[in-house]
Order: C-alpha cells, then structure tokens, then sequence
C-alpha cells in the first residue's frame, strides 16, 4: 500500500538525519503532507506509528506531528503562480471534489487565470516531506 511506503520512506529519512546529527532518540518528526498528495490520513499516520515500533530504539518514543502543505500551481507559459484554493474558487463544487481524489482532472478543467493557458505543473503541496526532526 502506497501510505505504508511513504510512510517508510519517511522513518528512513529521519533515521538518516538522526545518524547525521548524532541524535540518540527522536522525540518528534514533523511531516508536511501535501494538498493533493493521494493518502489517507489515518492510515498513513497508523502506519508512522506501527513501523516506529519495528524500526529501532530511536524511534521508540517519537511522535509524529502532520500538517497539510498548500499546493501551488505555476503556469508554464508565463510563469505565474497561484494556489490551489483560488483555482478551486472559479471551479464548480463538483470538479473541486473531483480534483480532491484525481488531482489530474485539475489538468483537463483549470487555465492560468493570468494569460489562460492550459498548461501549467504543481510545484507545491503535491509530496510528503520532513519539515523537522527534534531530538537528542
Ligand atoms: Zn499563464
């Protein structure tokens, strides 16, 4: 399962900083989750808690904070930015809770609002990555 994945991939990545840092245990991970990356929330933080437990003492007591990342979009052609809240605002009810699960419709439905190309990439909020690591 993809959040089981992300999850370990995460662990891994925070262990790797732990070894840089000299850490002994890690306290607290805190991990942006973007707007529209496709996870479910509870299992993916199920899964950070469950594979903490099989992962080694440094991880024995961690708790993991996570916070939603806004996505931002960037248009191609003339290098505008703009967030995925204002494109939901010009998009019917129905397309932005289709977007919600199929971030690709968003490509089919949505034009720059400056300069109306349809062409244009998600340069934020679509990942999951480390924002920090407490420990000691
Ligand atoms: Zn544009």
């Amino acid at each position: 399962m993809h959040e089981w994945a992300l999850a370990e991939s995460i662990l891994s990545a925070a262990q790797e900083t732990a070894e840089k840092e000299h850490l002994k245990t890690i306290n607290e991970i805190t991990i942006l989750l973007g707007e529209l990356q496709q996870i479910e929330h509870d299992i993916f933080e199920f899964a950070l808690k469950e594979l903490a437990k099989t992962e080694g003492k440094k991880l024995k007591h961690v708790k993991f904070h996570i916070k939603q990342e806004k996505s931002m979009l960037q248009c191609t052609r003339c290098e505008h930015t703009w967030s995925f809240d204002e494109m939901k605002k010009t998009l019917g009810i129905d397309e932005a809770e289709a977007i919600h699960f199929i971030p690709e419709i968003a490509f089919v439905h949505a034009r720059c609002p400056k300069c109306s190309s349809p062409d244009f990439d998600i340069i934020k909020g679509r990942g999951v990555s480390i924002s920090s690591i407490k420990g000691s």
